[in-house]
């Protein structure tokens, strides 16, 4: 068991937090105001080869992998959660691409993601009435012909405003429940296409959260990504991999909001001397860190697992789970440190704790999460 990251993935964090320190930290508080990502930062994210740090250099990709991919969303979450789950998004969509993608497909969008010509790529899965549960999707997709006719509707899309390329899932069977539900790679623009709303939020405000209206979509029958009927199993595989980009970057949130209190503490004198001289803070430091590391760590082993081919279902879940909680706790608690000034927008922590709340929501609630961990130890998948 080795603990020491390789110079690959030294380098790749050095870069991912030098980019985070310099370009997003600084913007982080007017991306949530202006609830605009520009997108020239996606671009340069791009160049530095952070939209597919786990794909294939043929295809454009850095070919780092997973584990680098885990430090790399740490730094980015630090300096700004909604540039971060853009990153997660993009290269999610590149990975499904690369999976499950016809060489054409492939050849086609995964370099356009990774180098940015793209400014990112669109899952949509979810549904006003499909949300933990996609297998009670309505958006259809009927064969005619050589065509594929979509029709359907969307929620909650992260970037869909301005993604090259979506990962859309609809029945081709719907009496099939999860079998009958297949994927397709739709680009930005189809007719039949229409990108709605901007949800309002209450934190990672950048990131544009868009309804989706599929009116007569007419795609070509070599837009199916992977085969008919094999879409359920296709988002499973993507969110299992999701969730490790999830928790690494709620694990950066928290440390955000950590390092920022722990500074605050040594500053701010009260009964003439420095609050972080109580040992109330000093506990609440402490346990931050602690538990901060114990989450890093698990999300790290599921990305270790993932990168050696090994199943990683459960482990992914449970650092999910563990890191979004944790990193949510954490947050409440360094608003705790900062005392009244905790509470206003002039002060970071306000933004972390916002920015940190919807990451038990998203990629499978933290119930979810804990319905797949028991599913896998029940099933016998625990060692
Ligand atoms: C900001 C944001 C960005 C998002 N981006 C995307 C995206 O890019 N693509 C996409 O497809 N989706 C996206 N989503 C959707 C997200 O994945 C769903 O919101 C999430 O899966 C939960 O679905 P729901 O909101 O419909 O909640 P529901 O499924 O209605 O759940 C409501 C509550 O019931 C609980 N619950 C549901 N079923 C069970 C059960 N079996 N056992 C115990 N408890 C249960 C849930 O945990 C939750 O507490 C995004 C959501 C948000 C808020």
């Amino acid at each position: 068991m080795d603990f020491f990251p390789t110079e690959e993935q030294k380098m790749v964090q050095q870069m991912a937090r030098d980019f985070a320190e310099k370009e997003l930290k600084p913007r982080a508080a007017e991306v949530d105001a202006t609830r605009r990502l520009p997108l020239s930062v996606l671009k340069a994210m791009a160049d530095l080869g952070m939209m597919g740090i786990n794909i294939p250099t043929e295809y454009g990709g850095s070919q780092s992998g997973v584990v680098s991919y885990s430090l790399a969303m740490t730094e980015i979450g630090k300096g700004c959660p909604s540039t971060a789950v853009t990153m997660a998004v993009t290269n999610m969509v590149a990975e499904v691409i690369t999976a499950f993608g016809s060489e054409e497909q492939r050849a086609k969008h995964i370099p356009r993601i990774c180098g940015g010509e793209y400014p990112s790529g669109a899952f949509a899965l979810t549904e006003s009435t499909a949300g933990s549960d996609p297998s009670a999707m309505k958006s259809v997709a009927e064969r005619w012909g050589d065509e594929y006719v979509l029709n359907g509707s969307k929620t909650f899309i992260t970037s869909a405003e301005f993604a090259g390329v979506f990962v859309f899932w609809a029945k081709t069977d719907k009496n099939a429940g999860g079998g009958g539900i297949s994927a397709f790679l739709v680009e930005q623009g189809t007719p039949g296409f229409k990108i709605g709303r901007n949800e309002e939020k209450m934190g990672q405000r950048g990131s544009p959260t868009n309804e989706m209206a599929i009116e007569d979509c007419r795609l070509p029958r070599n837009a199916l990504l992977g085969q008919e009927g094999e879409g359920f199993k296709i988002a499973m595989m993507a969110l299992d991999g999701g969730r490790i980009g999830i928790g690494s970057l709620a694990v950066g949130i928290g440390l955000a909001a950590i390092d920022y209190a722990t500074d605050y503490a040594k500053n701010r004198i009260q009964f003439g001397k420095p609050i972080s001289s109580f040992q109330a803070i000093q506990g609440m430091i402490a346990d931050s860190f602690t538990e901060l590391e114990a989450a890093r760590l698990m999300v790290l082993r599921a990305a270790y697992l993932k990168e050696k081919g090994v199943r990683f279902t459960r482990e992914a879940s449970m650092g999910k789970l563990l890191a979004t909680e944790t990193a949510n706790r954490v947050c409440y608690r360094a608003l705790q440190m900062l005392g009244g000034y905790g509470y206003i927008k002039e002060y970071p922590v306000e933004r972390n704790a916002r920015d940190c709340r919807v990451t038990t929501l998203y990629e499978g609630t933290s119930e979810i999460q804990r319905l797949v961990i028991a599913r896998e130890i029940l099933g016998g998948n625990y060692v």
